[in-house]
């Protein structure tokens, strides 16, 4: 009997161990998770869970019964701690070895640590759903909380905690929020937006320090203010767990690094998530990529490789995110030098910014305009041809665009 194990129980992990049963693979499947739940997604915990309108079960990757029926073994609880490549096997923290026929590693990633003197304070991280139990039990006695940086994560959970009636403030180094992932548009956007609801939104800021002052904290800012709070959240983005993979000897590059396949440099190992750094086959680059989408879709490419059936995937990465009753959504990865045009009024709370390069489209972020998302990110994956002009004019729907475009290809085959 042939043994699969799956390191890390998370979104991908669940995904390709089902996958794997799927594509035909009869063997043994063990999934092996550090934390104490069955997989789930982590997607609501900033956003509806936080707010109390879901609950746990409504967060599960799959339904429990799911893993005994495709005979998957979970391991929860447990963590791996190292992989012995000359025997095939993974050191468990509690001792065991398992022994593999193939590995994959779907570690994801952790919060990067960001520590404040003088009392060398680090702030909440909201990861994982015992982070989020905790935060949103936090939240429910109200107060003030000081959340430290302006990307996806830390402005959901201002939303969040401003929907439930607590004073937020919000510091950005950056001269703007979501620098890395939006257009200015967008951030401006969602500026307005949190500012419009009462949070204390200041960007080119970054805190110098932290002390604790009664139960709850001073922080002293880099324009010389001063900000107290109750409560301090560190939103800094993650680090890839590709540790396991470096000390086994696996290429690692900030992420484990795999082909678009998502083979490591060993025929025996694939990896996939949050942890990988991908030759991505749409973008043409290396990439990190952390989304459910690129979780998913990684995992399965993953599974058909260990099956001996790989099959690339050619599809535009995309991403979401929900503040208040917005809905934000990206497709592609704008590059420096892309164009970028705006679609609509972007202070109307409905608009796109389209991006080009070379007269062709290379990414969308819409804002509010989930039916032109659903046809945009169509145009990304088939790297549609388009005007600076078409893609301003709300005059041409985008699902035109892709008629248009769907006509090109069909005289091309
Ligand atoms: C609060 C929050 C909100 C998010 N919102 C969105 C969103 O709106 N849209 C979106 O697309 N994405 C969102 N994401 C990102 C998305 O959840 C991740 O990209 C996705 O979960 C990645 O899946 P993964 O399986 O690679 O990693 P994870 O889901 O993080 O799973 C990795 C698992 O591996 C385990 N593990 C690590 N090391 C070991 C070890 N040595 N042994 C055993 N187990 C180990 C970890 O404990 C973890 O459970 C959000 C993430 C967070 C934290």
């Amino acid at each position: 009997m042939r043994t699969v194990v799956v390191v890390g129980a998370g979104q991908a992990g669940s995904e390709l161990a089902v996958a794997l049963r799927q594509t035909g693979f009869d063997d043994r499947i063990v999934l092996v998770g550090a934390e104490p739940h069955l997989p789930y997604q982590r997607p609501p915990l900033s956003k509806a869970f936080l707010l109390g309108k879901v609950g746990q079960e409504t967060l599960r990757a799959r339904a429990p019964e799911a893993y005994a029926k495709a005979g998957i073994e979970c391991e929860l609880d447990t963590s791996a701690i190292g992989i012995d490549r000359s025997t095939g096997s993974v050191v468990l923290a509690d001792g065991r070895r398992l022994r593999y026929d193939k590995l994959a590693l779907t570690t994801g990633g952790r919060p990067r640590d960001l520590r404040f003197g003088p009392d060398d304070i680090a702030g909440r991280a909201l990861h994982t759903l015992d982070d989020a139990l905790a935060l949103r039990e936090r939240l429910r006695h109200g107060g003030r909380i000081l959340i430290v940086g302006g990307g996806f994560v830390g402005l959901e959970v201002a939303a969040a905690a401003t929907g439930l009636g607590i004073a937020v403030t919000l510091v950005e180094a950056q001269p703007r929020v979501l620098t890395r992932a939006c257009p200015p548009a967008v951030s401006g956007f969602v500026e307005r937006e949190h500012r419009a609801r009462g949070v204390d939104l200041r960007t080119g800021v970054s805190v110098r320090r932290l002390a604790r002052r009664g139960g709850g904290v001073l922080a002293e800012l880099s324009d010389d203010t001063e900000v107290g709070a109750d409560l301090v959240l560190t939103g800094v983005g993650i680090a890839p767990n590709d540790a396991l993979a470096a000390d086994a000897g696996l290429a690692v590059d900030d992420g484990v690094l795999v082909g678009s396949l998502a083979g490591t440099d060993d025929p025996d190992i694939v990896a996939a998530g949050d942890c990988t750094r991908q030759w991505n086959g749409f973008l043409g680059r290396l990439v990190r990529l952390e989304s459910v989408q690129n979780a998913t879709d990684q995992a399965r490419i993953a599974a058909r490789t260990l099956c001996g059936k790989p099959t690339e995937r050619f599809a535009a990465p995309w991403f979401w995110s929900d503040q208040y009753d917005h809905k934000l959504q990206m497709a592609g990865v704008p590059q420096a030098g892309d164009t970028a045009v705006v679609r609509g009024d972007a202070s109307s709370g409905s608009f796109s910014v389209v991006y080009l390069r070379d007269g062709t489209l290379t990414a969308l972020h819409a804002v509010n305009r989930p039916r032109e998302f659903t046809a945009g990110r169509q145009l990304v994956t088939a790297r549609a041809a388009m005007t600076p002009a078409e893609a301003a004019s709300e005059d041409i729907p985008l699902s035109d665009l892709m008629k248009r475009q769907q006509r090109i290809a069909e005289r091309t085959i």
